[in-house]
């Protein structure tokens, strides 16, 4: 078994990569063979317990490792200064990938090249899904211009840590609870502080073990991915341009801008970030939530770039769910293909909406697979686009899913970076 040992001691990213291809192979194999059905009932569950597990972490870290990370900055003055850095760079990227998205759905216009008797019969398949969606971005938007905030600030912090969609809420009462904790004297504070390092231990340990598991959880969810396919591509031929202008905004990202802000404002190597975030990537492209990969995104970012801990548990926590810039490019190019599809011209005031609304909302968006979605949906009534089509995208959302959610947490490790440039 000395192979087998062997395996366990390659670096963990390549574990991951063989997972993954061991699950496309089982799930390839499974259709082949009529195998489908066992892959779903045998195999998917353990991809599932995986992802709930790292779902389970999410909100634990992130509460405590805010804590720790805003009380870490010693005083207010710090926090505002690391904390205004954060979000400026923040809105920055997104703007900048909103931006990359318009250009190239307006230079490639992939709506135009769709077959429309494909569209109707797409359209028709994912009819009750968007009435869902709708309905949830109709409630949100029934409480006015200012619902936004009633998102952020939770009346209860037991609910708000009940749901991950809330993390949100979470963050707000964590960053609260930090600044309030600054300006109390030390010795006062001190027990707690010693009790939230602690437990920040122990939470860190737990996601170590939990990630000893990622290849073969990741293993199991590409098997049922693939599975669930049922060996149909045909929604790929339909929607290919489409796939790719988005496959192109997000390389773009990943292997133009990021490395480019690297190597303009931190002391990393390009070769290093790159190479230190597979992990991290391999993570977020199977599990499509940002906020299940915190955890490994907080390791790479604090052993691998060398990022302090005061900066990375601040920085990390909050950007899984503010910055997301794989969903915002991916979220303006969808916006002009739906719009390119069924025939609406948008004027340049439209333009200039989508750029703020996507900016605004991708805020809220919660880190997890498919959170853009409500979003989306929100964006595209307030241009005069009907929400039914996002109906035309779902059926190849989820592995574009995968795809922004690499980019979206290799965006906020650049940006930890940044903020810990000394
Ligand atoms: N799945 C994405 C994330 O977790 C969000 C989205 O684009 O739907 O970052």
């Amino acid at each position: 078994m000395s192979w087998f040992k062997k395996l366990f001691s390659l670096p963990l990213y390549i574990q991951i990569l063989i997972g993954m291809i061991a699950g496309v192979l089982i799930g390839v194999v499974a259709i082949q063979v009529d195998g489908v059905l066992f892959v779903q009932n045998w195999i998917r569950p353990w991809g599932q317990i995986f992802i709930r597990l790292l779902q389970l972490i999410a909100i634990p870290l992130v509460f405590i490792s805010l804590i720790k990370g805003v009380t870490g900055l010693k005083d207010i003055s710090k926090f505002s200064r690391i904390g205004g850095k954060t979000i400026s760079i923040y809105l920055v990227t997104t703007c900048v990938a909103v931006l990359l998205g318009l250009f190239l759905g307006l230079i490639i216009q992939p709506g135009k090249l769709v077959n429309p008797d494909r569209v109707k019969h797409i359209q028709e398949n994912y009819l009750s899904v968007v009435d869902e969606k709708k309905q949830a971005s109709i409630e949100g938007q029934k409480n006015g211009p200012l619902n936004f905030l009633n998102e952020i600030v939770p009346n209860n912090l037991v609910s708000a840590a009940a749901d991950n969609s809330k993390m949100l809420q979470v963050i707000f009462f964590a960053v609260f609870f930090g600044i309030a904790a600054l300006t109390v004297s030390h010795s006062k504070i001190a027990p707690v502080l010693s009790f939230f390092d602690g437990l920040n231990d122990i939470i860190l340990r737990m996601v170590d073990y939990i990630v000893m598991f990622a290849p073969w959880g990741v293993a199991a969810l590409m098997a049922g991915l693939v599975a669930d396919t049922g060996g149909d591509m045909s929604i790929f031929g339909a929607l290919g341009v489409y796939a790719l202008v988005v496959i192109a905004g997000m390389f773009i990202l990943l292997l133009g801008f990021y490395p480019l802000l690297i190597r303009l404002f931190t002391k990393v190597s390009v070769r290093k970030f790159i190479r230190s975030m597979y992990p991290v990537q391999l993570f977020a492209f199977t599990t499509s939530s940002s906020a299940a990969t915190l955890p490994v995104t907080m390791e790479v970012v604090e052993k691998d770039l060398k990022v302090s801990q005061e900066v990375a548990s601040f920085v990390l926590p909050v950007g899984v769910t503010i910055n997301m810039d794989g969903t915002s490019c991916y979220q303006s190019i969808s916006i002009l293909f739906i719009a390119q599809v069924l025939g609406i011209d948008l004027s340049l005031g439209q333009m200039a909406v989508i750029v703020l609304m996507t900016i605004l909302s991708s805020i809220g968006t919660p880190g997890i697979p498919g959170g853009s979605y409500v979003v989306l949906t929100m964006v595209l009534t307030s241009v005069g686009i009907p929400a039914e089509g996002l109906a035309l995208i779902l059926g190849i959302d989820r592995p574009l899913d995968m795809l922004r959610t690499a980019v979206n947490v290799t965006g906020d490790a650049a940006v930890a970076a940044i903020v810990d440039k000394k």
